[in-house]
């Protein structure tokens, strides 16, 4: 298995590495909760024990075509305003600030509860139609235990979870 590799469709960097992943974080029962992965832009981490998981992978590149498709609508958002201003009040520095507008709406949208629930629960979505590293599929009790768990705050029982992976399946 490559520790490094680049994924065509949608774009991605994959490494397999323990390097830059998250903290675990232990919940009230004094369970300790791993991340397997983890997507930064285009960057997608896999831990090593997950290497082969399907799933998992497909969960992350899930978050970087989300992050492709955010980042295309930002683009075109800026390009709009911006010609506007342009036609309207012509050439400048300020033409700038769309551009500035956008980037910052963009990243406050990402770090709204509704919008990374949306986001998690489509890649868990995605997740359940593949199988896990030991070739056995995917059960979604699992992923909504994992999607109402401590790794997250969406503050959800397993049951909200298991229906909020399902509207995107
Ligand atoms: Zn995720």
């Amino acid at each position: 298995m490559k520790t490094k590799f680049w994924h065509k469709w949608p774009p991605a960097l994959v490494l397999i590495t323990e390097k830059g992943m998250r903290d675990p974080v232990t919940d009230l029962h004094g369970v300790v909760w791993h991340t397997a992965g983890q997507a930064r832009g285009a960057v997608v981490r896999i831990r090593p024990a997950y290497a082969g998981d399907d799933g998992i992978l497909m969960h992350e590149l899930s978050h970087v075509r989300t992050f492709w498709w955010a980042l295309l609508a930002t683009v075109a958002l800026a390009l709009v305003v911006s010609g506007v201003c342009l036609v309207v009040l012509g050439p400048g520095f300020y033409l700038m600030l769309p551009w500035l507008a956008c980037l910052a709406a963009m990243l406050l949208v990402q770090k709204l509860k509704p919008y990374k629930l949306w986001n998690e629960a489509l890649a868990y979505a995605v997740q359940l139609k593949h199988t896990k590293g030991d070739g056995q599929p995917t059960e979604l009790l699992d992923l909504a235990h994992r999607l109402a768990g401590p790794i997250y705050d969406f503050d959800l029982t397993v049951t909200e979870a298991q229906r909020e992976i399902l509207k995107y399946v």
